[in-house]
């Protein structure tokens, strides 16, 4: 592949573009099975794993990890997610290999996916089934418990996803939807508030929780989650020890990854950065599946790195950003740095990274500091 470097770590990621049906709130492309026609799901199988098999023999060693999102993965069926990581896992076995389903496609079945999966993630969003259904989800708390149950007695690392700040949700029911899914044992949590997209019938008809909800919604939730011991690692994501999402983390650091599937994207190359995307829509996929490449400038790669590791709690490495970028960070960002809240960041000789505090205004931190790129 052209632009890939080879010495470097290299993951993959599959999106599959099917939903049961599609939640109020989501923007990912993907679509309900009412709208698919069954021979597509096939179709769309037997062209990752051509895709996946090209890429095997091209690069020619284990990927660093491989995550199947959506989407939800789920519709393909045990069957057809075995196919695929098997293709995928021909040059090795990855340290990390990831798989999203929906609460109401999990059952003790997956316990036999685990010679080729490492980590389940489960969108659980709510334990409330009011909440549920202003979201539009298809599972219900019912569904919800089972999936947990399964997952807690399976030898999976496993994570829940918790969605807050739903209009409507107290404080109270946030905190007890954490301590539902934390009594289950997940090694990891991402708990994030719920966004309003354009084209989503949500935006159409409620109104976003305001900006303060928002900050108490959250700094609730931070802290119930520390309280039992996750580390808060990203903006958005909590883990136990040893559980940190090694997949998500090849994207915070700007790490080489390449995504197949209707939509994916992909980001190659080390000091010359390839951004990627495959055809958006799924016909498009299936008739011919492209990847359309866009070679970053260096200010726009080192943007992306901003974006993206300013959101770590490990934050920058000013070692390594010096090594990408041919500058030394200190020189670039001193005066923006010396603007922004002296509570809201760490900076060491080696290191940048956004407190706890930061965390809250990072959308702020960010800008300021890309004003001075
Ligand atoms: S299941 Fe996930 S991807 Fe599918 S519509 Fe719901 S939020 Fe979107």
């Amino acid at each position: 592949m052209k632009g890939l470097d080879y010495t470097k770590p290299l993951s993959l990621y599959i999106h599959v573009p099917f939903c049961s049906r599609k939640c109020d709130y989501c923007a990912f492309y993907s679509l309900p099975l009412s709208a698919v026609d069954r021979s597509w799901i096939e179709k769309y199988v037997s062209i990752i794993l051509k895709e996946v098999d090209a890429l095997n023999r091209d690069y020619g060693k284990a990927y660093r990890t491989i995550f199947i999102g959506g989407g939800n993965p789920g519709i393909l069926g045990y069957w057809n997610i075995r196919r695929i990581l098997e293709k995928a896992e021909e040059n090795g076995m990855p340290a990390e290999v990831t798989v999203e389903m929906n609460p109401e496609n999990i059952s003790e079945e997956i316990y036999h996916l685990f010679d080729i999966i490492t980590r389940i993630s489960v969108g659980v969003q709510s334990m409330d089934d009011s909440v549920l259904q202003s979201l539009g989800r298809n599972a219900r708390r019912r569904d919800n418990l089972r999936a947990l149950s399964i997952l807690s007695s399976s030898p999976f690392r496993w994570n829940a996803d918790i969605i807050t700040a739903v209009p409507g949700e107290s404080f109270e029911r946030t905190l007890a939807d954490i301590d539902e899914v934390v009594s289950f044992s997940p090694g990891h949590i991402s708990f994030y508030c719920l966004s309003f997209e354009e084209g989503t019938p949500l935006i159409e008809r409620e109104v976003p929780v305001g900006e303060d909800d928002e900050i108490e919604f959250l700094s609730r939730g931070w802290e119930r989650l520390r309280s039992y011991g996750y580390e808060h690692y990203e903006v958005s994501n909590f883990a136990k020890p040893g559980e940190r999402c090694i997949h998500n983390q090849v994207y915070w650091n700007l790490g080489q990854y390449v995504g197949f599937g209707p939509s994916a994207e992909s980001s190659i190359g080390y000091e010359n950065v390839i951004s990627m995307r495959e055809n958006e829509n799924l016909v498009a996929y299936l008739s011919s599946p492209a990847l359309t490449c866009t070679p970053l400038t260096g200010e726009e790669a080192e943007e992306e790195y901003l974006l993206s590791s300013l959101r770590t709690k490990d934050g920058i490495n000013k070692i390594e950003y010096s090594a990408r970028f041919g500058r030394d960070f200190d020189s670039v960002y001193s005066d923006a740095v010396s603007r922004l809240d002296r509570d809201t960041y760490i900076s060491t000789p080696l290191t940048f990274s956004i407190t706890e505090k930061g965390f809250m205004v990072l959308d702020r931190i960010i800008l300021a500091l890309a004003m001075d790129l």
